[in-house]
């Protein structure tokens, strides 16, 4: 081969290769996804600048916890059905610790598709790394978690980071802010649907804002996120439960305790 050939050849190599890094990039720039529920740690979302929304229950919203005593009263234990045992200090409720990470709790009524309202801080003291720093998660459906996880330098694989769709999805952006800091999710959720016969119609989608800023944007939910192979099926083993139930129509959400110290405040919803 000649010379020039050679090196038209290369340079036609090289633009390609580039182009190649190019659409890389750009499919980078949407969430990452993976079939099964697996751990994965690149690109890693870049850090955004962000305020929280601190704003009351609009008039039509249902208060699932304001700061009030009875507020506990809106939810239960997970598996048990025993009054919620996490502390109510001030105006928030904060994991309690002392139970050993044994007792998310969930909601006494049960929703289909909302809009919900939810304000989070986690430990102002540090006191861990990774998964053990401030985890909790809020489980759409009893079955889709959204991450709560103090996330400000905090690394780990990307879709457990705070803002992700459990080992679904990572968030857009990181839009976390410091340890102490409250923090809010505000969030469109669309249950799955399923046929007479018991076949899924269409699977469940969910758009999140941290801070204001869109962390997911529709993302289509896989399946449990608890389990190694995400499916849907009109019957499931909710979150920290043992027992199969019908999952075809309204469900609870459930705020999970991980055992670290994690605060709720201000939650409301709508129902859609
Ligand atoms: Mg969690």
């Amino acid at each position: 081969m000649k010379r020039t050939s050679l090196a038209i050849r290369n340079k036609v190599l090289v633009v390609s290769v580039l182009l190649g890094a190019a659409f890389s990039a750009v499919s980078a720039a949407a969430n990452a996804q993976t079939l099964n529920n697996e751990q994965i740690f690149e690109p890693v979302p870049r850090l955004v600048q962000s305020q929280p929304t601190l704003f009351p229950a609009p008039s039509d919203a249902i208060v699932l916890f304001g700061g009030g005593e009875k507020d506990l009263e809106q939810w239960q234990e997970v598996g048990s059905g025993d009054p919620a045992s996490w502390l109510l200090l001030n105006d928030s409720m904060t994991v309690n610790r002392a139970m050993g990470a044994s007792t998310s709790i969930e909601t006494k009524r049960t929703f289909r598709d909302i809009q919900l309202h939810i304000e989070w801080s986690t430990n102002p003291v540090i006191d861990g790394d990774q998964q053990l720093r401030g985890n909790s998660g809020i489980f759409l459906h009893s079955q889709f978690e959204l991450q709560v996880l103090d996330s400000w330098q905090n690394p780990t694989y990307v879709n457990g980071q705070a803002g992700s769709i459990y080992l679904q999805y990572p968030p857009l952006v990181n839009a976390s802010r410091l340890a102490g800091e409250w923090q809010s999710y505000d969030i469109t959720f669309e249950a799955p649907r399923f046929n007479a016969a018991g076949e899924l119609e269409t699977p469940a989608f969910i758009s999140v804002l941290h801070n204001g800023v869109v962390v997911q944007n529709r993302s289509e939910i896989l399946g449990a996120t608890y389990t190694s192979q995400p499916s849907y099926d009109v019957t499931c083993t909710p979150y920290a439960q043992t027992v199969a139930v019908d999952c075809s129509g309204a469900m609870p959400l459930i705020l999970q305790d991980h055992g670290q110290v994690v605060s709720y405040r201000n939650i409301w919803v709508r129902e859609l």
